[in-house]
């Protein structure tokens, strides 16, 4: 598999279906690199997400070019097109594991998931196994986000302990930390995005404007 040169030793892995990538995944790049100094962030978008209701989801072509152009202009940010090449069920403990093998071993990933998806961890399939390729980095509200995660953590992770120095979780050595990111929430989802674009509203704003030419040249969510 190819990986963008030069990701640097710490790299953030923001998964998800991105059917469009919108100013709010920008965001979480941006926080999460900045709290846990990461030197990039790799999107990897879903080519079959298993946890989405099954609306019909634009071709991965499509979601993958809005992510290229959307970090055109931003350094340390990159798309890796992974999910595409395995085909089937995008599973994050597939992705991670394959992105570990990938990657050297002074490389630290860090996978980066939202409270809401964190919370429902216990679904996930493989879930314990996937701290043993990435530590976790879980975005929530600024006035909870350390009590949520912390109930998640309880309940799932049992050995994880909070060390307030490293202000994260952690587990038995050689497993990945859980580190709560806060961040103020975002009034802006893809589903809304593709709802005002069918309505034929404007989207400016919302996602980068190459994204919003995009999805006007190719007729996206008509
Ligand atoms: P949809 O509306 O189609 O469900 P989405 O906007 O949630 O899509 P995804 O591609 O599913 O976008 O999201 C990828 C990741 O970004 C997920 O971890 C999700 O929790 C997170 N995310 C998306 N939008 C926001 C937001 N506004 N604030 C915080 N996290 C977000």
């Amino acid at each position: 598999m190819e990986l963008p040169h030069n990701l640097g030793t710490r790299v953030g892995i923001l998964g998800g279906t991105f059917d469009p990538v919108h100013n709010g995944h920008l965001a979480i790049a941006e926080a999460v690199r900045q709290a846990l100094a990461l030197s990039s962030i790799l999107f990897v978008p879903a080519f079959l997400p298993p946890h989405k209701p099954t609306y019909a989801i634009s071709a991965f072509q499509h979601r993958a070019a809005m992510l290229d152009l959307a970090v055109a202009d931003r350094p340390g940010c990159s798309v890796s097109r992974l999910e595409a090449e395995r085909e089937g069920s995008s599973y994050s403990i597939d992705t991670l594991r394959t992105l570990r093998q990938t990657f050297s071993q002074d490389v630290r990933l860090f996978f980066i998931i939202g409270m809401d998806a964190f919370a429902e961890i216990h679904t996930w399939k493989a879930n314990r196994e996937l701290l043993d390729y990435a530590s976790f980095v879980v975005i929530g509200r600024p006035d909870h986000c350390q009590q949520s995660c912390g109930q998640t953590v309880a309940a799932n992770f049992p050995g994880y302990v909070f060390n307030e120095a490293a202000g994260c979780w952690q587990g038995n050595p050689g497993e990945g930390a859980i580190h709560p990111v806060a961040m103020p929430p975002m009034e802006v989802s893809s589903t809304a995005i593709r709802q005002a674009v069918r309505g034929g509203k404007s989207i400016l704003g919302v996602v980068p404007e190459a994204v919003a030419r995009y999805i006007e040249t190719n007729g996206l969510y008509r």
